[in-house]
């Protein structure tokens, strides 16, 4: 079997979760990295990977799975998790660096990198008074970590995938209802004159666009004739600091590009290769936290089995200053606290503060469709009615519940953040992905220097 992945730099096509109903549900929070009109690729000249090694070789993961909430979570809304990826396409027809075909579910093993280099033991690592559930956790986690040093990026791709790429000359309400249609939340941008790779458009652009309108809001013509060419502009006109361009070569380490996730605050990385005829860049795909999660929850169960500790012991997510928001609010405000804080999602509650559905970024877009902005005066229960019929529901857990059954929600279902509720339901916290992939990466190291990175959330 050959793997039909190939990078893409045109026009194509995803599919992915949707949005949902007025009473409970989440969908993708995202993450943008964007270049000027000649973007660096960072990490593009990795060392070409050695041939897959000799024996049996680790199972491929899957597609993201389709499965029903396991016990200890809670899904305020009906569940069905939408399918994740579709589609297919030709092998190498943009003449793009080779990438490794591979047969049956055989994985290419990056080289032993400085990352395999026994490093100094840390305090936490060698503390001899640690319990049997610390060792274990520290193991799982080691593990884990030695698991995202032998893959790479393009092993998190599934096996048959569509992509979506915006050219930057489109009219950024276009490019909003293009996402709509697609039932997608994300897209990497091309400079069609340059033919270069133009970072990546997520929702945090339109908020950016929103933050214009309110602060100009003579300009609404304006605002319907920019281009997604303009989205620095925009965030030059607004006073956000431009983002740093993130991107990650396919065959470099995914540990790589889950460092560079949490040193950025990325909660998505374009993966962009070189042409090897043009020497030009070549998008092959965008991996998300929720696709690295789930590719560790998949193929690592062995290691994520032994993470027994309870949220609560791990101090695991945000508890204090959270951010939430009611029904009877406006988007607009919501949209004012997702910008303040640099959050992607903030929980809906009652007045006696218990949990009834989260608003995310994502839900932003489907409010302003066709440059509507004058529905962002509507209320959070409006726009959550918007969400698509499919809407994967909300996930919640309680400080109780352990680290290693999290990641058995997250292997079974379309999972983007937890929130953390009471027995009565009452909101005590917020899990990210973000703070799961810290967790699993920094947890116990010496060199935390990317613990509480200061980039903005993308
Ligand atoms: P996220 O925006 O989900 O990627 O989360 C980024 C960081 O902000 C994580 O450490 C979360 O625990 C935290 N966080 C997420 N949502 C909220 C919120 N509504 N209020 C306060 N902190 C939050």
């Amino acid at each position: 079997m050959e793997d039909a992945r190939v990078p893409v730099a045109d026009k194509a096509i995803t599919a992915a979760g949707g949005s949902s109903s007025s009473a409970s549900t989440s969908a993708s929070a995202s993450a943008r990295s964007r270049s000027g009109s000649s973007a660096p690729t960072a990490g593009a000249s990795g060392p070409p990977p050695p041939p897959p090694p000799a024996g049996p070789q680790p199972p491929h993961p899957p597609a993201a799975t389709n499965t029903p909430t396991p016990s200890h979570t809670h899904t305020p809304a009906a569940p069905t998790t939408p399918t994740s990826s579709a589609g297919g396409s030709n092998a190498n027809a943009n003449g793009s660096l080779p990438l490794p075909l591979r047969h049956g579910h055989e994985l290419p093993f990056v080289a032993p990198s400085s990352y395999l280099r026994p490093k100094q033991i840390s305090r936490t690592m060698s503390d001899k008074s640690a319990s049997p559930l610390d060792k274990d956790q520290m193991q799982g986690l080691r593990g884990v970590r030695e698991f995202l040093k032998v893959r790479t990026s393009y092993d998190v791709l599934p096996l048959s995938f569509r992509l979506v790429v915006l050219d930057i000359d489109l009219l950024i309400k276009k490019s909003l209802n293009i996402l709509i249609q697609n039932g997608i939340v994300s897209a990497p941008l091309w400079d069609s004159r340059n033919s270069t790779f133009a970072g990546l458009l997520t929702s945090t652009d339109y908020i950016n666009v929103i933050q214009y309108y309110c602060q100009f809001p003579h300009d609404l013509n304006q605002v319907d004739q920019f281009r997604l060419s303009s989205l620095r502009d925009i965030e030059r006109a607004i006073g956000v600091l431009p983002l740093e361009t993130v991107s990650v070569h396919p065959m470099r380490p995914l540990y790589e590009a889950c460092r560079r996730m949490l040193k950025t605050r990325a909660r998505r990385i374009p993966l962009v290769d070189i042409d090897g005829e043009t020497g030009r860049e070549t998008v092959v795909s965008v991996i998300t936290q929720y696709r690295i999660l789930k590719f560790i929850a998949v193929n690592n169960e062995q290691h994520t089995m032994l993470l027994k500790k309870p949220v609560r012991d791990l101090g695991l997510g945000t508890y204090k200053n959270l951010a939430t928001t009611t029904m009877n609010s406006s988007v607009l405000d919501v949209i004012h606290l997702m910008v303040k804080y640099n959050i992607s999602a903030v929980p809906v509650v009652d007045q006696d503060y218990r949990l009834l559905n989260v608003f995310e970024a994502v839900d932003v877009i489907p409010c302003i469709r066709g440059g509507a902005y004058d529905e962002l005066s509507s209320t959070v229960g409006e726009a959550l009615s918007r969400r698509a019929e499919d809407f994967g529901g909300i996930y919640t857990c309680g400080e109780d519940d352990r680290l290693d059954s999290i990641f058995d929600t997250i292997r079974k279902s379309r999972v983007h953040r937890l929130i953390v509720i009471d027995d009565d339901c009452r909101l005590r916290g917020i899990i990210s992905l973000s703070d799961i992939l810290k967790h699993v990466l920094l947890f116990g190291e010496e060199d935390d220097t990317i613990r509480g990175g200061s980039g903005s959330l993308r």
